[in-house]
């Protein structure tokens, strides 16, 4: 697409649009469900009843054969190329913990480790101590001063923390110290550019301070990102948006565009149910809302549970319906097929319901229903255009 067009005639009104994502939604035929995918096989009353009133299609994720991370995946489906716009790991992971980064902050991921008294790794998650234990050792790692820059450490879950290095210049280009092994030492951080010394300072100091502390007696640093600003969904599409997702890293690449993130207060569908309430209270007009269970259940192979989950946001669905959108748009970030446990490169299922549309087309949300259905196929990026213009959010082009 013309680069800036849909910037260009993106008008303001008070339609309001959902935008869920089930991670890891697609699939591939299932031997085992005579050749159905768990979309197929789930009973799905709610979204059965949107994709005969709506519209279906297949979105490709970021070009076609590419298998993506949910990072990317879902910056597509913000309406931001995924190869134009690349975010490391530590980025997706200071921000998914609130941490307020700045343009060319130095960004890392932590974990804590076991090192043995000759300085191999024998556990990469320190026995994944817990979420109180890594608190308290972070609190320790604060204390680290390296001069000529800040230094911020932020604990996230158990054995995982992340690291933020701000000052002139920095650069990401560091490799992991993770060796990724047991039984080899952690990658040496080695030459002289300003950052890796900073860098190396850093994982000594942290050594010293952790030696007594085991089993979390040192720490690996992985995915060494810088932050670059990136323009706001709001600058961009005029969008008003908001984020309600119970893990950090789909609130931290939503932060990434701008999007204010709404806090559950229960880390749960009922405690989604009611940020989306407050997210629309407050004037949003945007509300990307995030179910993770999916894509787990795909990462174990795990095909009942994949359908549980599947099955589990449908019923959720009219609650936040009754809410009052729009324009609803159900999709995933990407596949993550149970025969491969893994993230895969197969197009999207995408329901879209709301607005002027060629409805009828469809019967039931699935995959094989969506590659036949009004939308074709297309690619993520394509899907906040086709929700503007749902919404009466895009002036015609020209005269
Ligand atoms: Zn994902």
């Amino acid at each position: 697409m013309y680069r800036g067009l849909v910037e260009k005639l993106v008008r303001k009104n008070d339609s309001r649009i959902l935008l869920a994502v089930i991670d890891g939604l697609g699939d591939i035929s299932i031997k085992e469900l005579g050749g159905r995918t768990p979309l197929e096989a789930a009973l799905t009353p709610e979204m059965d009843r949107l994709a005969a009133g709506g519209v279906l299609g297949m979105h490709i994720p970021v070009a076609r054969g590419i298998t993506p991370g949910s990072g990317p995946a879902h910056l597509g489906i913000f309406g931001y190329d995924p190869v134009t716009y690349q975010v490391g790991r530590g980025v997706l992971a200071a921000l998914g913990v609130g941490f307020k980064l700045k343009h060319g902050d130095l960004a890392a991921r932590i974990n804590f480790c076991t090192v043995n008294d000759s300085g191999m790794v024998t556990d990469r998650r320190a026995g994944r101590i817990s979420t109180e234990k890594c608190v308290e050792l972070v609190g320790m790692l604060t204390d680290i001063r390296i001069e000529g820059i800040e230094t911020f450490v932020i604990p996230v879950k158990q054995h995982r923390a992340c690291v933020v290095f701000r000052g002139e210049d920095l650069s990401d280009d560091i490799q992991d110290t993770d060796p990724g092994l047991t039984g080899q030492r952690p990658v040496q951080v080695t030459g002289s550019s300003e950052s890796r010394r900073i860098v190396r300072e850093f994982q000594e100091k942290a050594g010293e301070i952790l030696k007594d502390r085991k089993p979390a007696n040192f720490i690996l640093l992985r995915g060494f990102a810088l932050h670059r600003e990136f323009p706001s969904i709001e600058e961009r599409f005029g969008l008003t948006a908001a984020v309600v997702a119970l893990y950090p890293m789909y609130r931290g690449v939503a932060g990434l565009v701008g999007m204010n993130i709404m806090k559950c207060l229960t880390e749960d569908i009922s405690g989604q149910e009611k940020a989306v309430k407050k997210a629309l209270d407050n004037g949003h007009d945007f509300v990307f809302l995030h179910h993770k269970p999916a894509d787990s259940a795909g990462e174990d192979g795990n095909v009942q549970a994949k359908i549980r989950a599947i099955e589990e946001f449908d019923r959720a669905l009219p609650s936040f319906l009754d809410f009052g959108f729009d324009v609803v748009c159900i999709t995933g970030d990407h596949s993550t097929p149970c025969a491969m446990k893994l993230h895969s490169w197969h197009s999207v299922p995408v329901l879209i319901h709301g607005g002027p549309q060629r409805w009828g087309c469809s019967t039931a949300f699935s995959e094989k229903q969506a590659l036949s259905g009004a939308l074709g196929s297309f690619m993520s990026t394509d899907i906040v255009p086709l929700l503007l213009a749902s919404a009466g959010k895009l002036a015609k082009f020209g005269a």
